[in-house]
């Protein structure tokens, strides 16, 4: 099936397809004269309470590819205003870029870090439970083995910046102005990924830092790398900053991600 309409004078052709994800509903997939890549939507938890969208940029090779999710918890909402941004500037020349901008949509709308229950500690999640959000879990870590990406990135906000004597004493909280990997030895990946953001950030006292968080059996991020045997990490803004800085070092980080994963990209805004 073949729709194309006229818009801002350029043709946008759209083309409804049922190959490219297992899936039993349709998935739109978009082309937009001013990108290299293409892009299938499709909505996780399609048909649910919880269905909420998310976006595939793919070139003509589908590898590297990276994912994106941002609103495990609703009211960190520098990250889903990254990935608006990034959906509209990104260029992808080679690669796939998967952006997923509110996971927890119900807990977004309503500002809130949750609905029932915090999503980030209930992975892998539960298809047959009562409670929406494991329900979720479930759907997230399904929809992440489908896409088998390289790695995945998690975008989070904390409101305590990181401190070393703080840290020392409570390792297993989440501090703002970092990247979270669950090793305490951290690759090279890693620390070009640090490098290439902190030479983008002007205010010294913002500097991002890598922080070693223990393991927890039933965190996202945790069985993302235990189960589907993928990289996996987390960057956390400092949510006492003003909004338009957090969405800024979001983009900064996702951009630095993408680059240091092998993808081919252009962004202009
Ligand atoms: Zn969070």
């Amino acid at each position: 099936m073949f729709l194309c309409v006229k818009f801002h004078m350029k043709y946008i052709c759209i083309i409804f397809v049922f190959v490219f994800l297992p899936s039993v509903y349709a998935q739109e997939v978009s082309y937009d004269s001013r990108k290299n890549h293409f892009i299938i939507q499709n909505n996780l938890g399609e048909k649910t309470e919880y269905e909420t969208p998310f976006y595939i940029l793919r070139s003509e090779k589908e590898y590297p590819k990276i994912v994106i999710d941002a609103c495990i918890h609703g009211d960190e909402v520098a990250g889903a205003f990254a990935c608006d941004s990034v959906l509209k500037y990104l260029n992808v020349t080679e690669g796939t870029v998967v952006l997923i901008p509110r996971v927890n949509i119900k807990s977004f709308n309503q500002g809130t870090r949750e609905v029932n229950i915090d999503l980030n500690q209930v992975f892998p999640g539960n298809f047959k439970s009562e409670i929406y959000e494991e329900r979720l879990a479930y759907d997230f870590m399904k929809l992440i083995e489908v896409l088998e990406p390289n790695v995945v990135i998690n975008l989070h906000e904390a409101w305590t910046r990181f401190n070393e004597s703080l840290y020392e004493r409570q390792k297993d909280k989440s501090f703002g102005q970092v990247i979270i990997t669950n090793k305490d030895t951290f690759p090279v990946f890693l620390t070009n990924v640090l490098a290439n953001i902190n030479s983008q950030v002007n205010d010294k006292e913002n500097v991002f830092r890598i922080q070693y968080f223990p393991y927890k059996p039933n965190h996202s991020m945790d069985n993302i790398i235990e189960k589907l045997k993928t990289p996996s990490y987390t960057i956390e803004t400092l949510r006492i900053l003003p909004l338009d800085e957090r969405i800024t070092y979001q983009i900064i980080s996702i951009l630095a991600f993408i680059e240091e994963a092998g993808i081919k990209f252009t962004y202009d805004r």
